[in-house]
């Protein structure tokens, strides 16, 4: 049996420690963490047919009798065979590690990865799901979600991929936007993944979108020493009860305002609440006066963006939304009557159109591709062809096989699929 072993005095010991990992004993498993937020087990019985082995510390392991060289091997076997069991901890929802050696590609679906729309923004997604449960969530992220599987991204996998994609844009900048379909800052390494992707040589500016709820002083600190530019705050509500009734459940509205004060001495702040008519409207105001409060403070700049609510098929949509035109003439007064902006992008944080990039397949084309895992739903598949990710709907096609696929959508290298 495993134990935790205080004095190693034993020779022949191999010895495996890990950065991402941390394990810990639950009866009869080893319970492998996988950067805090994920986890999975593996039979503890598993780990006796590579050797006695020993728990030194949450993220050291040695085996008995063994050399190193094959105990690295043999255990990193048996992640590889247990890690398909992984669980997000958030709702203990089944998820998937994207990884290097995944075989998943990381452009091609709207959720993880990257998404390049030809300008000189790209959007980096590292982690789905998310703490909280906006009523009116685009993407139906959060408590209430229908959505199965949540997704991972190692990071460097991501940091490299990234590198790839901006040395084929022919822009001199790039703006990244941190746009998980969930709470990006669930992403452990996310100080780690800022500071790599702040090193790249094009990029100009970062910036974290953000329920702010799972922030904190020190984690301000540690992401804007990173490199994070700008916080994109989803703050929709400055009282109690409407900052709950939009967020879909408890949202401890006073301590994102007091980090509000503590980010604005600290990088940018763009507050972007969604108008939401009959559960936000008569914040609006308020909301203003809060922004105004914080630029009369601020080291950085503040900017308030307050965006239209607009339906999405795939995502929340507890009410009706107005017309541009209406959303613009019900604003408009208040620009006037706080002398503030709400409408108009900085010419900062404007996009560029670029060179588009390359599709290497195209709508009603038959592509062969490898099923390398499950989509959001257990119904759903990745496939992954010429790097590129395709979701196919309704796919019952195993991990592993070769399957010919014709592309429905391609939007943007969104790509989606009908096996035939
Ligand atoms: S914070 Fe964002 S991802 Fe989370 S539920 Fe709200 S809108 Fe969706």
């Amino acid at each position: 049996m495993g134990e935790i072993l205080q004095q190693i005095n034993k020779k022949n010991l191999a010895k495996l420690k890990f950065h991402d990992l941390a394990f810990a004993i639950e009866g009869n498993e080893l319970k492998v963490n996988l950067l805090r937020s994920f986890y999975f087990k593996i039979p503890l019985a598993a780990l006796e047919s590579i050797g006695r082995f020993y728990l030194i510390n949450e993220s050291e392991l040695s085996f008995e009798n063994i050399s190193q060289q094959k105990a690295s091997l043999l255990f990193n076997q048996l992640l590889a065979n247990y890690i398909p069991n992984l669980k997000n901890r958030l709702f203990d929802k089944q998820a998937v590690y994207v990884h290097k050696k995944s075989g998943i590609p990381l452009i091609g679906t709207a959720f993880i990865g990257m998404t390049d729309r030809n300008t000189t923004c790209i959007e980096i997604k590292p982690i789905t799901g998310c703490n909280i449960n906006c009523i009116f969530c685009s993407v139906d992220e959060g408590i209430d979600s229908r959505k199965q599987i949540d997704f991972i991204v190692e990071k460097d996998y991501l940091i490299e991929e990234f590198k790839k994609l901006t040395d084929k844009k022919n822009s001199e900048f790039i703006d990244i936007y941190i746009n998980s379909h969930g709470e990006p800052t669930t992403y452990a390494q996310l100080p780690e993944l800022i500071a790599g992707l702040k090193a790249i040589k094009k990029v100009r500016s970062i910036s974290l979108i953000t329920n702010g709820t799972l922030l904190s002083k020190s984690k301000i600190d540690e992401l804007t020493a990173a490199g994070l530019t700008r916080i994109n705050l989803s703050l929709n509500a400055v009282s109690q009860e409407a900052a709950n009734k939009a967020a879909g459940t408890a949202y401890n509205v006073e301590y994102v305002k007091k980090l509000a004060h503590y980010i604005v001495q600290k990088c940018e702040l763009v507050i972007a609440p969604v108008y939401l008519p009959g559960v936000n409207e008569h914040e609006i105001e308020e909301i203003i006066k809060f922004a105004k409060f914080l630029q009369e403070k601020a080291k950085f700049r503040v900017i308030l963006g307050i965006q239209n609510f607009l339906p999405y098929s795939a995502g929340r949509n507890p009410i009706s939304s107005i017309l541009m035109e209406e959303f613009r003439k019900r604003l408009e007064p208040l620009e006037k009557k706080y002398n503030i902006s709400l409408l108009s992008v900085p010419e900062d944080m404007q996009f560029h159109k670029t060179v588009p990039l390359p599709k290497p397949f195209k709508k009603n084309d038959k592509v062969k591709a490898k099923i390398v895992s499950y989509g959001r739903f257990f119904s759903d598949r990745l496939a992954a062809a010429k790097d590129r990710a395709i979701l196919v709907p309704n796919c019952k096609a195993k991990v592993g096989e070769i399957v010919n696929i014709k592309i429905t959508v391609d939007k943007h290298n969104i790509f989606y699929g009908r096996m035939l």
